[in-house]
């Protein structure tokens, strides 16, 4: 048994993604465990070597039988990447997870200023953003690891938290954050301070929420007026995912030189009206050579 184990975290740390091993443990493992030591060293009688469940990070070593819902992650812990996941992680994904929302703690009281979707017709917006003033007290929405802790071009400093209920939580745009890589922290424990750090037009949070690296729109989770979940229990299931298809079914034309809105429209058979609600345009709007319009 020492042998497997060493392999997944062999390959693991060769690909920091997931292997044969991975993709089988998430199959066959119940969506709600969190490995523990007992779990890896099936035989009662042989020694487990702690050295053998130890993750090696650029950040120092950790305890694998700490690291959050290590299991449905494929033993994947990662100190710099958002989604180290793939993007065929939720094809794996069982019909329906189980995800406890019980500790539920709101991130940052204050009003919401945008929503998860698509922005100016063309570009998709991961999170919900709130408004608020710097310096203000950001909280972890649940018990859980701080995973990331850097600075981006477009989120400014962020921080990136793996949850024991499955859920990973992005927290972008600080001021300051309070934590530091591999930390443990508590549901509601103040983990940085909100700012317009990164691609930011005013103070404001940026929050996301994530599954196995896949981004989920936090209302239909969270109710932003009254701070708190919506579901005690949430059976996560296919529905939640639903706009990664009508993403791939998006289209984009390239405005071109000489091109008018009715021209567009004629040739891409697609009415005037449908376009400026689609691109959040007029039908007066003057179109910029290279401008993308969605027209699906
Ligand atoms: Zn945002």
């Amino acid at each position: 048994m020492r042998y497997i184990v060493s392999t997944v975290f062999f390959v693991t740390f060769l690909f920091g993604s997931y292997s044969a091993y991975s993709q089988s443990l998430i199959l066959n493992l119940p969506p709600t465990v969190i490995l523990s030591l007992e779990d890896i060293s099936l035989d009662n009688d042989e020694t487990v070597c702690l050295d053998e469940l130890s993750y090696l990070t650029s950040n120092g070593v950790v305890d694998l039988s700490l690291i959050p819902a290590a299991a449905l992650y494929g033993f994947v812990w990662n100190n710099q990447l958002v989604n180290p996941y793939g993007s065929n992680r939720l094809v794996e994904m069982p019909d329906t997870f189980v995800i406890d929302f019980s500790q539920y703690h709101h991130a940052n009281r204050n009003v919401v200023t945008s929503n998860f979707g698509f922005r100016r017709g063309w570009q998709f917006h991961y999170g919900t953003d709130t408004r608020l003033k710097i310096g203000d007290s950001i909280h972890s929405s649940f018990d859980g690891m701080v995973r990331i802790v850097q600075r981006g071009r477009a989120y400014g400093n962020y921080i990136v938290i793996r949850h024991f209920n499955g859920l990973e939580t992005v927290y972008a745009h600080l001021s300051r954050p309070l934590v530091k890589v591999n930390q443990i922290v508590r549901a509601g424990e103040v983990i940085g301070l909100g700012g317009n750090t990164g691609r930011s037009t005013g103070p404001h949070l940026h929050y996301e929420i994530r599954f196995l690296g896949q981004p989920l729109n936090p209302r239909d989770l969270i109710d932003f007026e009254n701070y708190t979940a919506i579901y005690r229990i949430l059976d996560l299931n296919a529905e939640h995912f639903a706009y990664v298809g009508e993403l791939d079914e998006v289209r984009f034309y390239t405005v071109r030189r000489g091109d008018t809105l009715s021209a567009i429209s004629r040739r891409l058979g697609v009415s005037i009206d449908r376009l400026c609600q689609l691109n959040n345009i007029r039908r007066n709007s003057v179109l910029r050579v290279g401008q993308r319009l969605r027209y699906t």
